[in-house]
């Protein structure tokens, strides 16, 4: 059974890094009890704008590269690994993103893995309310033993 004190991985898109900083600092007191996984630019900016303001945050903070640099593929094996609980991918709606491959290879994983995923600000403040985000929770993971057996039939 997973802990209570969850890991969160924080992502965003430049459109929603305002949004994620507002969402941050709405809920620094219950993220400061968490840990948090960010890609390298939505991490840097979080750090750099609440060093003074919430520094118990900073120690809490893990970051990758950058997202479109590797940092989604990082954050996807981290998912993979079964190191995440919950995360939070503010995407941007109007805007190609480059490394759009990596955004969608990211939200399949999370489908695999049946991890927690926010994909807006709204989601997320359901999630970090839910009584079970302080809760040790275990996730039930789809039994692929049939998709790993299938050199069998070939
Ligand atoms: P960034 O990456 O935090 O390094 O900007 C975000 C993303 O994956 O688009």
């Amino acid at each position: 059974m997973r802990e209570n004190i969850k890991t969160i991985g924080l992502v965003a898109h430049d459109a929603r890094k305002g949004d994620i900083m507002d969402w941050v600092r709405f809920n620094a007191e219950i993220l400061s009890r968490h840990n948090m996984i960010c890609t390298g630019t939505t991490g840097k900016l979080i750090e750099d704008m609440f060093s003074q303001e919430y520094p118990d945050l900073k120690p809490c903070i893990t970051r990758l590269k950058s997202g479109p640099l590797g940092g989604d593929q990082q954050m996807g094996a981290l998912i993979a690994d079964g190191e995440l609980d919950v995360l939070v991918f503010l995407t941007d709606p109007m805007t190609t993103q480059p490394h759009d491959v990596d955004v969608k290879a990211l939200l399949r994983l999370c489908t695999v893995y049946n991890i927690v995923i926010a994909l807006n600000k709204a989601s997320a403040d359901f999630i970090i309310s839910s009584p079970l985000f302080d809760q040790p929770y275990m996730p039930k993971i789809h039994d692929y033993s049939e998709y790993l057996d299938r050199e069998k039939v070939v």
